[in-house]
C-alpha cells in the first residue's frame, strides 16, 4: 500500500483546513465540497479501504464514526441531520486509498446516491 495525499496531510507535509484532531483521527474540509459542510474524517493509521479493515480496527472505526457524530453535534448540524459515507474501491467511487468517512451537511440529501 503506497502513501496517499491524506498521509501527507496527517504528517503536515501539505496543508489542509483541519477542523478536528485526536490521537487516532484527523478531520479536514474536503477540497471539492459536495455540500455546505463537507468534512473528511480519516484514521491516522493508513488503512487503504474499508475492505482492508480487520477486527483489530474495530475500536478505531468506532472512534471515526463517533468523532464525526460529535463534530456534527458541536457544529449544530445534528438536529437537521447529515450524511456519512465511506466509498470503497471502484464501484464505490473511492479515489483516495486511505480510508475516510465523508460528513456531508447543510442541504437536503437524496437517495439513492447517483
Ligand atoms: P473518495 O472519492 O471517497 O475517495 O473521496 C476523496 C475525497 O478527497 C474527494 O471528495 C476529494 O475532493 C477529496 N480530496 C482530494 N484531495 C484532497 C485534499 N488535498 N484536501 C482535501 N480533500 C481532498
Amino acid at each position: 500500500m503506497g502513501d496517499t495525499i491524506f498521509g501527507k496531510i496527517i504528517r503536515r507535509e501539505i496543508p489542509a483546513d483541519i477542523v478536528y484532531e485526536d490521537d487516532d483521527v484527523l478531520a479536514f474540509r474536503d477540497l471539492n465540497p459536495q455540500a455546505p459542510v463537507h468534512v473528511l474524517f480519516v484514521p491516522k493509521k493508513p488503512i487503504a479501504t474499508l475492505d482492508g479493515a480487520t477486527a483489530a480496527d474495530a475500536e478505531l472505526l468506532g472512534k471515526l464514526l463517533l468523532a464525526a457524530a460529535a463534530y456534527a453535534r458541536r457544529e449544530g448540524l445534528a438536529d437537521q441531520g447529515y450524511r456519512t459515507v465511506i466509498n470503497c474501491n471502484e464501484h464505490g467511487g473511492q479515489t483516495v486509498f486511505h480510508l475516510h468517512l465523508h460528513l456531508l451537511a447543510g442541504r437536503q440529501m437524496h437517495w439513492p446516491p447517483g
